[in-house]
């Protein structure tokens, strides 16, 4: 069992990994972006309070995507979690740590999937593009201008995770330019080592 992080910008393919760890590994994804698009769409109050922020590229606070985790971790984590698109902010970070520590577990392995700017655009606008031409509704938030207001959101609140991680010796550097298979290799490789 191990529980990691996949760390990324938006775009750099950490849903799509985490979907194969799952299939693979009999993982749990803990996407805080799926929970929130599920509130959003389900039209709970907190969806309602959160939908302006996401729509244009903000984060959620701390408190509420902290929340949404610790739910979560409460329900049990099959073969360990996958933190997909959390922990964002330093705060997070934390209280992930903290979380974790409650319940008796702790993080394996950070993998940080690096990939660069002009890549991750060009990712973006042929999500929207494939989503279209599969008659399936675009993410509002997967349009150039939004996307712009996401990465800068990266950039200031989530890329100092990790220096933070690379601190507490936890973070392993992938290619997330490589080739979808590739990249799950590499990652494949990074828990075959934590797990021994
Ligand atoms: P994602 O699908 O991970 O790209 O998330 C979509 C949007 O949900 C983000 O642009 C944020 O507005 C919000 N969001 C998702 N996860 C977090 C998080 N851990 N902290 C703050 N906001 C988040």
């Amino acid at each position: 069992m191990a529980n990691i992080i996949l760390l990324g910008p938006p775009g750099a393919g950490k849903g799509t990994q985490a979907g194969k760890l799952v299939a693979e590994r009999g993982m749990v994804q803990l996407s805080t972006g799926d929970m929130l698009r599920e509130a959003k769409s389900s039209g709970t109050e907190m969806g309602k309070r959160v939908a302006e922020v996401m729509d244009r590229g903000d984060l959620v606070t701390d408190e509420i995507v902290i929340g949404l985790i610790e739910e979560k971790l409460k329900a049990g984590g099959g073969n360990g979690f996958i933190f997909d698109g959390f922990p964002r902010t330093l705060a997070q970070a934390d209280a992930l740590g903290a979380l974790l520590a409650k319940i008796g577990q702790k993080l394996d392995a950070v993998i940080q999937l690096a990939v660069d700017d002009e890549a991750l655009i060009s990712r973006i606008v042929g999500r929207a593009d494939e989503a279209r031409a599969a008659g399936k509704p675009v993410r509002p938030d997967d349009n150039p201008e939004v996307f712009a207001d996401r990465l800068r959101a990266y950039y200031k609140s989530t890329a100092p995770l990790i220096g933070y991680y690379y601190h507490a010796g936890d973070l392993f550097v992938v290619d997330g330019l490589a080739p979808i298979e590739d990249v799950a290799r590499q990652i494949d490789a990074v828990l075959t080592q934590q797990l021994q």
